[in-house]
């Protein structure tokens, strides 16, 4: 995607605001959006009873008035200049927990706009962190509270228990191996300043909506599906990354999904209402900012693997299809670290040389990632 490979630090002109407004989502959301000439760089704080969006290196423009849509959480806008930021002060009618990434877009020009940074927002409990910063001057408060917050990564190791996912010739399980990958992946993120939640850390079954459901409930700002596949043909080797779609990209991407949601195919209950439930949350265009989030970590992935050696299988570095483990609103890819059905591979991917590879590679795509849009 282009966009992901644009520079994002880099602002040689000064950035002007164009418009703001709000308006209602489904599900009582409160849209706040802000216009400006260049894509906008901002920080966000969260002082007692307002939302400040702090946008780097742009001028107040008071000439514009905020249209606000009657009903939503935004009662008025206010801007203020903060040496060169740009301060929208909007002052609401209840208090809001701090917003998640994926409730955040930054949307490219369009025939009839400029860029426009969109926040989605509803009413909720202010959490601790945003209710004392505020004691301080604005400007420490939005560079605190930023400097604070930990990413939160949920590593999922697929199968457990009484799904031992794919065996290899040698009798290698695929449950042992990502499992055991998994927990050095914990430690090395952890070590690395990441807040790292497994879906499993031992032996034991899950059902694949329940460990998207660990990924919601932590809040996780991204998501990484362990594997590792088998095929037919025992010549087959090699890494290969994958992020949701409703469409498989290719055939094989198909059958691979379908394997993995298989086991699943024991205790399917409760997946349809969970999906209704994402429906809900997201709107599409939410959606659109996952998938394109997802897409950007696992081109980043693929590049970190490759950078480090590990071979890949042949074809595409992102390929899609519709795993059941990635449907959540949590940006997110699923990596076949290699093939246990390829002799060779298989007794790689049991040693903890290789396993330390992987994990080194996993950890760099993290750390690149660029988790503030
Ligand atoms: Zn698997």
């Amino acid at each position: 995607m282009a966009t992901a490979l644009l520079p994002r630090m880099a602002f040689a002109a000064r950035n002007t605001l164009r418009s703001l407004r709000t308006g209602i989502q489904p599900a009582n959301k409160t849209r706040l959006v802000i216009e400006t000439a260049t894509r906008p760089s901002y920080s966000l704080s969260y002082p007692s009873g307002q939302l400040v969006i702090t946008i780097a290196n742009t001028t107040a423009n008071t000439g514009i008035s905020a249209s606000l849509a009657s009903g939503g959480l935004v009662k008025s806008i206010a801007q203020a200049q903060n040496g060169d930021a740009l301060q929208i002060i909007a002052t609401l009618r209840k208090p809001i927990a701090q917003i998640p990434k994926s409730s955040i877009m930054i949307l490219e020009p369009n025939g009839d706009n400029d860029y426009r940074l969109v926040l989605d927002f509803v009413a909720g409990q202010a959490n601790a962190t945003a209710d004392t910063s505020y004691t301080t001057s604005s400007a420490a408060t939005t560079t605190a509270v930023t400097a604070a917050r930990k990413y939160i990564v949920v590593v999922d190791a697929g199968h457990g228990g009484k799904d031992p996912g794919c065996i290899g010739k040698g009798g290698t399980r695929e449950k042992d191996i990502v499992l055991s990958v998994a927990k050095k992946l914990k430690s090395k993120l952890d070590a690395n300043g990441f807040k790292t939640h497994l879906t499993r850390s031992d032996d034991t079954y899950l059902k694949l909506a329940r460990r998207a459901e660990i990924a919601e409930q932590r809040k996780a700002d991204l998501f990484i599906s362990l594997h590792a596949n088998a095929n037919p043909s025992r010549k087959m080797k090699g890494f290969s990354i994958y992020t949701l779609s409703e469409k498989a990209s290719d055939e094989e991407a198909k059958k691979l999904a379908e394997a993995e949601n298989a086991a699943d195919k024991i205790g399917v209950e409760g997946f349809t209402q969970f999906e209704e439930n994402i429906r809900i949350a997201l709107s599409s265009l939410q959606q659109h900012a996952v998938a394109e989030m997802s897409e950007e970590y696992a081109n980043g992935c693929a590049k970190a693997f490759k950078r480090a050696d590990i071979e890949q299988q042949a074809g595409p570095d992102v390929r899609h299809a519709p795993f059941a483990v990635l449907r959540s609103t949590v940006p997110g890819a699923l990596l076949e670290l290699g093939h246990l059905s390829n002799t060779a591979e298989e007794k790689l991917l049991k040693t903890s040389k290789h396993q330390d590879k992987l994990v080194n590679a996993i950890v760099k795509s993290v750390k690149n990632y660029n988790f503030e849009v």
